[in-house]
């Protein structure tokens, strides 16, 4: 069941359009990332759901009722920034005990949903401590349990981890999963890390310049890439120029240097991603492609190799297994049918 549902919901802000037709929904106990680059309109979509700004056009829908008109606090819906602003002068307790007493929960429910809180952000033991004297990490939990005490509908978290570094953040993205799970909540998250995106999120909304790019599971969208923009967005840097032309009956994929079969779209000019897995050395494939090494980098299971093709270059994930030449030496790769997308102009 769709607990949450925009549609085609449209804002501008002094004349500039900043969200434009964005429709999506989130189902109940959904965890729903929307991932784009700063600037895309991702603070503004939570601001419009949390009822801080009402669209232009465009309907917001809690339940099956449109939430035209619903005051931010009668919503029941929950934020978490990342400048999330503990209260400094606050204990632990407090600052989760915070959202209860505005609430009028009674002491003796505000000790018990503190203390269930704490459990579950496995800080048992923290509340007294000054919120000042925490790492990044325990700030976090502590902003979570803050948000989660008082039972929101509905969580919105906007860039939680944002000002953490790379290991604490993989870290607590998925510990943040994980509570999120156990507590059944329908969240929407809010990143521009893909990485984060996918070990958090259900569902994933790519975002570009106030329109929905995208939306898929992690899997969806990292195998097949709606457009240059999304596949660009998860870093994936191959492109060249394409044409699709009909020869002799069949259809064919023209590239720069090299052709292969591509049947499954009718003739037109666009750009070829070549996806950087699935290559192998000398193998059989259905696009071959041979350049010299200009970078070869040991990361473990896979090296990285970047070769010159033609006046491209282009970067492969490849088994270290394999024999992979010297830099400066030609490599010759097969790639297979699944790692090239052609993208219509
Ligand atoms: P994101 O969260 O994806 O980084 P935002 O939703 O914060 O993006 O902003 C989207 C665009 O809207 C930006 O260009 C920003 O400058 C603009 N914007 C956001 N809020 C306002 C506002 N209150 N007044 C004017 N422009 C705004
Ligand atoms: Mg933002």
């Amino acid at each position: 069941m769709d607990a949450l549902v925009l549609h085609s919901v449209s804002i501008s802000f002094e004349n500039k359009r900043v969200l434009e037709n964005v429709s999506f929904s989130v189902g109940l106990g959904e965890i729903v990332a929307l991932l784009g680059p700063s600037g895309c309109g991702k603070s503004t979509t939570l601001a419009i759901i949390a009822g801080l700004f009402e669209p232009d056009q465009g309907e917001v829908y809690w339940k099956g009722h449109s939430l035209r008109g619903t005051p931010s606090h009668q919503r029941n819906f929950g934020l978490m920034f990342q400048d999330l602003a503990l209260f400094p002068h606050l204990n632990v307790f407090e600052n989760i005990a915070f959202g209860l007493r505005v609430r009028n929960f009674s002491p003796h429910q505000i000790q018990q949903r503190v203390k269930e809180m704490l459990e579950l952000v496995n800080l048992t033991g923290f509340e007294g401590r000054d919120v000042t004297s925490l790492s990044g990490g325990e700030m976090q939990r502590v902003a979570l349990a803050r948000a989660l005490a008082p039972q929101p509908e509905l969580l919105m978290l906007d860039e939680p981890l944002a000002s953490l570094d790379r290991t604490l953040r993989d870290r607590l993205a998925l510990e943040l999963r994980q509570i999120l799970r156990h507590m059944n909540q329908t969240a929407i998250y809010v990143t521009h890390d893909q990485e984060e995106a996918f070990m958090v999120a259900d569902r994933v909304i790519v975002m570009d310049k106030g329109r929905i790019e995208q939306i898929g599971t992690p899997q969806e969208i990292y195998h097949q890439p709606a457009s240059p923009f999304v596949a660009r967005f998860l870093g994936m840097k191959n492109f060249v120029a394409g044409e699709i032309i009909r020869d002799k009956g069949e259809r064919w994929l023209i590239m720069p240097i090299g052709r292969m079969p591509y049947p499954s779209e009718p003739e037109g000019k666009g750009i070829v991603l070549i996806r950087p897995e699935g290559a192998r050395v000398n193998g059989k494939g259905d696009l071959r492609i041979e350049g010299r090494v200009l970078q070869k980098v040991f990361r473990g299971v896979n090296c990285l190799v970047e070769i010159q093709w033609g006046e491209q270059r282009l970067s492969f994930s490849i088994p270290c297994s394999e024999k992979i030449p010297k830099e400066g030496e030609v490599l010759s790769l097969a790639i297979p049918a699944q790692a090239i997308h052609f993208f219509r102009d």
